[in-house]
């Protein structure tokens, strides 16, 4: 009989529901591992943050189930465009409206609360995952088999406990659960105070345009975004000599936006003054607790990257996770998370400095050597995902740490709804595979030119025979021979199976 007195016992306890924290209680819910997450606020955040996502977060989504609750609240956006402070062009960031390889478009916008609204809806699908507001959790004890929560449920002050295998902090910037890994942080020396502004329109402004614009004015930096509705978003920097109180104030924030907008056109929603900072923890482990999102790595917003990152944070550990708990991976797989991820955001971050220097003008010509210079035309700038960084990737085999494509299958689905959460081996005909049944046995999927027409060509275009792409869809590791497809498949740990939630 279970001990009353006993503190309630779970697999992962998550401190933080925001967007990321809610995005790795889905994916664990995906997997079966019962989790308990403890968030301090009773509602999603009331400031305005995030505004953009991009395809690879949208697959993340879809593996989710949840695409499909998300795509009424996004619209496509045509991209970017810097201006220096006579209006001519200096970088042009345009972005394909046509399907990337991930399967989804390059570039979403959308209003944050929107989408956490649609994370939290999609936890009441797992009955083993936990969701408990209002309860703040203040201090955090590991032992050899587990850790101690301890929390205060704000509703009544009463203090609560209970025991987790592992602790997650998706507690954000000033992280709790970064001060008991006692980590600190690197910085990359990026901090300036912004004014972001929502404003809700009140009548038709279609000269405000769809795409982004950062005004590189030496002046006044700004960055103006076409939010979903009715809502637009300007940012603007405050000035060394500004108190951010004042500058707050919306006779003040009016008199700002003044140049483009006036209140017959627009209610104010909401104003903030944010420090943009670009910091990296050192440590994202400490024995059983870990860290992930803004809590791990924060980075001014000029690439629109920082939510994205911590959703690709969740996707590279709750596979991790799932098979340590389940006794089928060592937990030294944990620590290919931060080997892996670090460096990946390290490159965002760095590159959304390089783009900032254009903005405020302290750097341009640094800043625009970040994209392709063209003969009586603006610098174009493609940005490129970063590699994984060390890991898991069998890094001697090609394409390993690349994003895998997404194949349409013939039956007219996308090919990770029926792979869910879980290892692929992509491969021409599932005849050449002699060991089948191990794979099958390991929870590895495979797909082959029979269900998807891409498969082959991809294959043939790589000169490879296979890949391997883990359930975060990285690439794992490819084969050019069958050595190499031998060693592919021994590495298939963890052999864990996730169905599609599709
Ligand atoms: C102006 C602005 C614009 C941005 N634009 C973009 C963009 O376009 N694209 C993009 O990808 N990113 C953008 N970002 C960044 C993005 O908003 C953040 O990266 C994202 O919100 C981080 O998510 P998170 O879940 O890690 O942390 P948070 O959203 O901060 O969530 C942390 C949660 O933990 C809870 N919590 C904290 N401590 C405790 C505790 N002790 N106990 C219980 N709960 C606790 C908090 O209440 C909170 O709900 C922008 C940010 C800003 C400020």
């Amino acid at each position: 009989m279970q001990d009353k007195s006993a503190p309630e016992e779970f697999d992962v306890v998550i401190v933080g529901r925001g967007p990321v924290g809610a995005t790795l209680a889905n994916l664990l819910g995906l997997c079966g591992v019962r989790t308990l997450v403890l968030e301090r606020e009773a509602r999603t955040y009331h400031l305005p943050r995030a505004v953009h996502f991009d395809d690879e977060c949208m697959r993340v989504f879809q593996t989710l189930g949840l695409a499909d609750a998300i795509l009424p609240h996004v619209i496509l956006s045509p991209g970017m465009l810097f201006l220096d402070a006579d209006g001519r062009m200096l970088l042009d960031w345009s972005r394909p409206q046509t399907l990337t390889p991930m399967g989804w478009n390059l570039s979403y916008r959308f209003h944050q609360p929107d989408l956490e609204d649609a994370l939290i809806a999609g936890l009441a699908r797992w009955p083993h995952i936990a969701l408990r507001n209002r309860c703040d959790v203040f201090a955090l004890d590991q032992d050899e088999i587990g850790v101690r929560v301890r929390y205060e449920d704000l509703s009544n002050g009463r203090l609560s406990e209970v025991r987790a295998g592992y602790v997650i902090g998706c507690d954000g910037a000033r992280s709790l659960v970064r001060r008991f890994i006692g980590s600190g942080m690197d910085d990359l020396g990026f901090h300036e105070r912004w004014l972001v502004i929502d404003v809700l329109l009140k009548r038709n402004r279609d000269d405000l345009g769809d795409y982004s614009i950062q005004h590189c004015d030496p002046r006044r930096p700004a960055t103006y975004v076409r939010g979903t509705g009715t809502r637009r978003r300007w940012e603007i920097t405050v000035l060394p000599d500004e108190d951010s109180q004042v500058v707050a104030q919306p006779a003040k924030v009016w008199e700002l936006l003044s140049r483009w907008i006036t209140p017959e056109d627009a209610e104010l929603e909401r104003a903030a003054v944010y420090t943009f900072h670009s910091i990296i923890a050192q440590q994202w482990r400490s024995g059983r607790l870990l860290l992930a999102g803004d809590s791990a790595h924060q980075t001014p917003p000029f690439l629109g990257q920082g939510m994205c990152a911590g959703i690709r944070d969740a996707a590279n550990l709750a596979w991790k996770l799932a098979a340590v708990l389940r006794g089928l991976a060592d937990p030294s797989l944990l620590d290919t998370y931060q080997s892996e991820r670090q460096p990946h955001v390290r490159e965002f971050i760095e590159l959304a400095i390089r783009l900032g220097g254009v903005i405020n003008t302290k750097a341009i010509e640094a800043g625009l050597a970040a994209g392709e210079a063209r003969a009586n035309a603006p610098v174009r700038l493609e940005v490129k995902k970063p590699l994984l960084g060390p890991g898991l990737a069998l890094g001697d085999l090609p394409l390993a740490g690349h994003l895998a494509p997404q194949f349409e299958l013939k039956d007219g689905r996308r090919g990770d709804d029926r792979v869910g959460y879980s290892h692929v081996l992509l491969v021409e005909s599932a005849a050449t595979i002699s060991s089948r049944l191990a794979l099958s046995q390991s929870g590895t999927e495979i797909l082959t030119s029979d269900d998807a027409e891409g498969v082959g060509s991809w294959l043939r275009e790589h000169g490879i025979i296979a890949a391997l792409v883990r359930p975060d869809r990285y690439v794992r590791g490819s084969a050019g021979n069958d050595t190499d497809l031998d060693r592919l498949i021994a590495a298939v740990t963890p052999p864990t199976h996730v169905p599609s939630a599709a």
